[in-house]
């Protein structure tokens, strides 16, 4: 069957999905061996390299030389039993179709062959229907435009160029976006789920409003006495820095206001 994950792009599968076994096995075809090469663009997210055949082994030994690819859009794949003398390393970018390695059987292997993976977030999903397709993006919600502000919530930023992986930052401010590559999306939950290398997220500084004396209960007037304009359309303004999007000035608005400005916690721009 075709195949986008060995060079020649032709494989038989020696062994199914089920769930004893979360993965495909296949050799090329004829039962040949073949290069292995990467299913979609990504980052390599593991890389295990040194071993020879391990038969019995568990864990992580039983992959022997292995990689796994992080795919950027919550989706992973692995490539187990490699030749060993892998010439590559973590957190190293990989091209869609670049050979990562050779079909070999290292770890728990009886038999040269490459074992296949397709992760999901944490879980092991089957790999069948992805043999020569695409990883699906079915998470995507909404995309971002320029400006919004996000909230990153345990989702990993990519930087720039080879740079290691990083929780960049928590907030910021999407500020471009970029014709003909992906671009950050939200997945479920409200996370951001995947910032393109190119695309910046720029950490948004607030500087907050503090008027700690202030005795009354009206924002109005303790604004006024720290010289800030306390307009209806600034205090709207306030209000959309501090998380109300549908400011009207209502009492409870207003104290709510009040409040962070009494605790100093009044973002502004
Ligand atoms: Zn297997």
């Amino acid at each position: 069957m075709d195949c986008r994950v060995l060079k020649k792009r032709k494989c038989i599968i020696t062994q199914d999905y089920t769930n004893s076994h979360a993965a495909i096995d296949m050799v090329g075809d004829n039962y040949t061996l073949d290069d292995i090469i990467a299913h979609s663009d990504g980052i390599i997210d593991i890389i295990q390299d040194g071993y020879g055949n391990m038969k019995g082994s568990s864990g992580t030994l039983s992959y022997g030389n292995y990689i796994k690819i992080n795919h950027q859009n919550g989706y992973y794949t692995l490539y187990a039993h490699l030749k060993n003398g892998l010439n590559l390393k973590k957190n190293q970018k990989i091209n869609k179709g670049q050979i990562i390695g050779y079909m070999s059987d290292s770890g728990n292997a009886y038999g040269k062959h490459l074992h296949f993976e397709v992760w999901k977030e944490n879980k092991r999903i089957n790999p069948t229907e992805y043999l020569n397709k695409d990883l699906p993006f079915e998470e995507i919600k909404q995309q971002y435009q320029i400006g919004d502000i996000v909230t990153i919530n345990g989702v990993y930023v990519s930087s720039k160029s080879q740079e290691k992986l990083r929780p960049l930052i928590t907030e910021g401010e999407i500020t471009k976006i970029i014709e003909n590559v992906r671009n950050p999306y939200l997945l479920e939950n409200g996370k951001i789920g995947w910032v393109n290398n190119d695309v910046i997220i720029s950490k948004k500084e607030y500087k907050y409003l503090s008027n700690e004396n202030y005795k009354g209960n009206s924002i109005v007037d303790a604004l006024n006495e720290i010289n800030i304009n306390s307009s209806y359309q600034y205090r709207k303004k306030l209000a959309k820095i501090n998380d109300i999007n549908n400011y009207q000035g209502t009492a409870d608005q207003n104290l709510y206001l009040l409040n962070l400005l009494k605790q100093g916690k009044l973002k502004y721009e």
